[in-house]
């Protein structure tokens, strides 16, 4: 299981071919044509190449599927595969015209099972769900993913549209998706969240997949005047009747959504029953292989955008930065932007580290607040230090 970045967007390059498969082909409608959400077929220019953002729902991917990606970035790409703050991956440096080949492989892989709703297949999950004593979320994510899939009106969700399912610990409850499905653990209930509200809606643990399809499509029309793309983008009053329209019964009780916090992403889990000594190996193979496997590596924690040279609006090459600067572990994490928009930042805490025009600003952001910025211009060892302080 791939645990995960909000996904961002550069900007559209060309219809990558549409799945061999199944003939469908993506953008079509005015929700899914008006944001520019990159997918498998439909591909963006960046400065290294086209970029192609494959969903995974739930970041659950078997090894077979990992090794179809492994390829796919070999053959066409960068040889790299990119998680996003979804749990997606990306893959850059693609050449112009691999879309209909890149769909094919993705296919026989089971990774693209409807190219109408490619980009439709926003849905994160607990990552540690079912593992450690917490309720399992894999038959809502099964169940989910397929009633996307079959609904057309699901076709029409932006790129950016989000379904969540918590199981009950809040770590995704907590990202504010659009539609979040919680369980309520011993109670067998799920409780359903649409965008940040406090209320709400207490269904059948089975009927919850479906509860959440039918919030989804009925978002669609709430935001038909609009054109919203998130739930968080409907007028007020619109967003109100939409919450105030789910369900039929009384609504359950008001459960604010947890303070956001850090949250688990960008990581691996995986799974299976493996005795010592042979888990002490395959950590041992993951960290020579250039993984981070301790939990108090200098590295954990440490993110960063895409930067120079692969994107245009980069004023810098962050990542590079963020590895010669990276230095005693840390307590809070800590994420570098080449510019202003953020793509993939963390949620919660974290040490906001912005390349600008001045310098290097970097601040404390806890949720919505912001500490004062301290600004580092062209004094690595500082910028280092300053980063290092901000964690600690
Ligand atoms: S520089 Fe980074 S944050 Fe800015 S648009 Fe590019 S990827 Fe996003």
């Amino acid at each position: 299981m791939l645990a995960a970045m909000p996904d961002s967007a550069p900007s559209p390059l060309s219809a990558g071919g549409a799945s061999p498969r199944d003939g469908g082909a993506a953008g079509a409608t005015p929700h899914a044509g008006g944001d520019a959400c990159p997918g498998t077929l439909r591909l963006h220019r960046a400065d290294d190449g086209a970029l192609a953002r494959v969903r995974i729902p739930g970041g659950v991917l078997s090894a077979d599927q990992a090794e179809a990606l492994l390829t796919a970035a070999a053959r066409f790409g960068d040889g790299e595969l990119h998680l996003t703050s979804r749990g997606n991956v990306q893959l850059r440096g693609l050449g112009t015209e691999c879309g209909g080949e890149l769909a094919a492989l993705l296919t026989d892989a089971g990774l693209l099972p409807s190219a109408a709703h490619e980009r439709a297949r926003n849905i994160v999950a607990s990552p540690l769900a079912g593992l450690d004593g917490s309720p399992s979320v894999g038959r809502w994510l099964t169940e989910l993913d397929h009633l996307v899939c079959s609904s057309p009106a699901a076709a029409t969700l932006s790129g950016r549209f989000l379904f969540a399912l918590d199981d009950g610990r809040g770590d995704v409850d907590a990202l504010g998706a659009d539609v979040t499905l919680i369980a309520e653990g011993p109670s067998g209930a799920a409780l359903l969240r649409i965008g940040a509200a406090d209320e709400v809606f207490r269904i059948p643990v089975a009927e919850a997949p479906r509860a959440a399809l039918l919030a989804a499509e009925e978002f669609l029309r709430a935001a038909r005047e609009s054109g919203a793309w998130r739930v968080k983008d409907l007028p007020e009053d619109v967003r109100a009747k939409l919450v105030g329209s789910i369900g039929s019964g009384p609504p359950g009780p008001a459960v604010p959504r947890p303070r956001p916090r850090t949250t688990p992403w960008r990581g691996v889990v995986i799974l299976g029953p493996v005795p010592q000594p042979e888990a002490a190996d395959a950590l041992r193979t993951l960290s020579e292989s250039g993984l981070i496997t301790a939990p108090d590596s200098p590295w954990t924690g440490v993110g960063a955008c895409i930067g120079h040279p692969g994107c245009a609006k980069s004023l810098s090459d962050v990542r590079a930065e963020a590895g010669a600067a990276v230095g005693p572990p840390g307590r809070l994490p800590v994420y570098w932007s080449g510019c202003e928009r953020r793509c993939g930042h963390p949620h919660g805490e974290w040490i906001d580290v912005v390349v600008t025009p001045d310098g290097h600003r970097i601040s404390h952001v806890r949720g919505e607040r912001r500490d004062l910025p301290t600004t580092v211009r062209n004094d690595p060892a500082r910028l280092a230090a300053t980063v290092a302080e901000a964690r600690a």
